[in-house]
């Protein structure tokens, strides 16, 4: 259909100085995003209205990382097989790695501590860390894949360098799966289970939209 004026803001879509009208598929798009039944929009008006769309989708997304963030850890992840009552089906072999450095603070004040017989704080710290980063990747990766637990963890720490410019990395392998009925979990944490399958479900359709 041609329009001489943009059915959106009436503007004029003819001309040298006047808009153009946008693509059937931006169209729809805007449509689907904001509840509208419009016929079109013009090069004028779909500019901000696609920049609504994409601070809404952002806000979206942040909310619904945050939340992630807080209810991963109720995925299983096990370094043991699978309790024998659980019926499930094997969806494969995950791996995570996460490197950090440690810097020569650090190194020296492991050394300093190692003196005096304790630990590092900063070390232990950053193990702590990357052994976090790791295992909530194991398990986004998991449910990505359509998995709801992951068995036979596995978990390698290695220093890589020498000297001042020592890396620490953390790796873990495990194998994901999908429990067909999570027995021996609480009401709780399967709603958790459910809940974090959801928000990925919609975050990786907020990240796979283009317009
Ligand atoms: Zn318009």
């Amino acid at each position: 259909m041609t329009y001489t004026k943009c059915p959106n803001c009436s503007k004029s879509v003819t001309g040298v100085f006047g808009g153009s009208m946008i693509e059937q598929s931006k169209t729809d798009y805007i449509n689907s995003q904001l509840g509208q039944t419009k016929e079109g929009y013009c090069s004028n008006c779909s500019y901000d209205l696609l920049n609504e769309i994409a601070v809404s989708l952002k806000n979206q997304k942040d909310q619904i990382e945050q939340r992630l963030q807080k209810i991963i850890h109720s995925i299983p992840l096990m370094t043991s097989p699978a309790p024998a009552n659980w019926d499930y089906e094997v969806i494969g072999m995950i791996t995570a790695q996460t490197t950090s450095g440690t810097g020569f603070l650090t190194e020296l004040s492991r050394d300093f501590n190692d003196f005096f017989g304790t630990s590092s704080n900063t070390s232990s710290r950053k193990v702590e860390a990357a052994t976090r980063i790791c295992k909530a990747d194991l398990r986004v990766q998991c449910v990505r894949l359509g998995g709801n637990a992951i068995i036979s963890t596995d978990i390698d720490f290695s220093e890589i360098g020498s000297g001042s410019s020592n890396m620490l990395m953390v790796c873990m392998a495990g194998t994901a799966i999908k429990v067909k009925e999570l027995a021996n979990i609480n009401e709780d944490r399967k709603n958790s289970i459910l809940e974090v399958i959801e928000l990925t479900q919609k975050l990786e359709a907020i990240t796979k939209v283009r317009v």
